[in-house]
């Protein structure tokens, strides 16, 4: 009887020991972590994966091959432009994501805290794109859904860093609407656009605005021709309208809501 009850006892104290641990490290990640979870996979990606900066430095290489390509074009009366996007594009804001995981919020809380602190370092390879931009005498026009009071901070960041043409005139942020197209058109009224760059297919053009996930699909396609060519696309998946369209674009539903649109979203096999 001894012989089995010593292992028995053993192996209850191991669960017990077992039970608290999961406890503790539950405890340590936090109690209501559904939220931001999706988040964590997303962020950790961002700022750990060597892969996140190798698509960086290939949507970078392929946007100068592009540019030279252009450059070799001739006959043009209007000055020739780049439209760039800000966030994930050219500035790296997961430390603000990365916040918002561990203090288990959602935007907008920390983001006006986080773009004053005017810390964003560039996303790989966007710095030496730029400079080569400007080098070659190109306009470069940075178009952000950032809001127009963040100007100055925004400005700031910029140049700390040592982007190019960070001027009130070439700065083109949020003031009422998000689309981009009217901010786009003004630019093209006395420039050629050759390049837009973007995380998100909202950059590049209204077509993609507020569509479904199927819509998306369609309208991506038909452009395909584009992307690589007139549109470099960066990887983001921490945020973005693909998210929006995962969601059916209900951003006030609750977190267990978009939590549960997001898997019927997911597309699994019968065993
Ligand atoms: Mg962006």
């Amino acid at each position: 009887m001894k012989k089995i009850v010593l292992p028995v006892l053993l192996l209850l104290m191991l669960s017990a020991c077992k039970a608290q641990k999961n406890a503790a490290d539950n405890q340590t990640i936090g109690g209501n972590q559904e939220k931001n979870l999706p988040l964590l996979q997303a962020t950790l990606y961002h700022q750990t994966a060597a892969e996140m900066r190798a698509l960086a430095y290939q949507a970078f290489n392929l946007a100068k091959l592009q540019l030279d390509r252009e450059m070799r074009r001739a006959g043009l009366t209007k000055k020739r432009a780049v439209i760039l996007d800000i966030d994930e594009t050219i500035l790296d804001n997961s430390p603000f994501e990365a916040k918002l995981i561990k203090e288990n919020a959602s935007y907008p809380s920390y983001w006006a805290e986080w773009i004053k602190k005017e810390q964003a370092k560039p996303i790989p390879g966007a710095l030496e794109f730029l400079n080569y931009v400007d080098e070659k005498g190109l306009a470069i026009f940075y178009v952000s859904n950032r809001h127009d009071s963040l100007k100055k901070p925004t400005m700031a960041n910029l140049k700390e860093v040592g982007f190019p043409q960070v001027a009130e005139d070439h700065l083109y942020l949020k003031t009422t609407i998000s689309g981009k197209e009217k901010r786009r058109k003004k630019i093209a009224s006395d420039h050629k656009i050759i390049m837009l760059i973007g995380d998100n297919l909202n950059d590049f053009s209204e077509v993609f605005e507020g569509k479904s996930i199927a819509g998306r699909y369609a309208k991506t396609d038909s452009l395909r021709e584009a992307f690589g060519n007139r549109f470099i696309v960066l990887p983001n998946a921490m945020y973005g309208e693909w998210e929006g369209a995962a969601i059916d674009y209900k951003y006030d539903a609750s977190d267990k809501e978009k939590l549960k649109r997001k898997l019927n979203r997911l597309k699994d096999f019968e065993e």
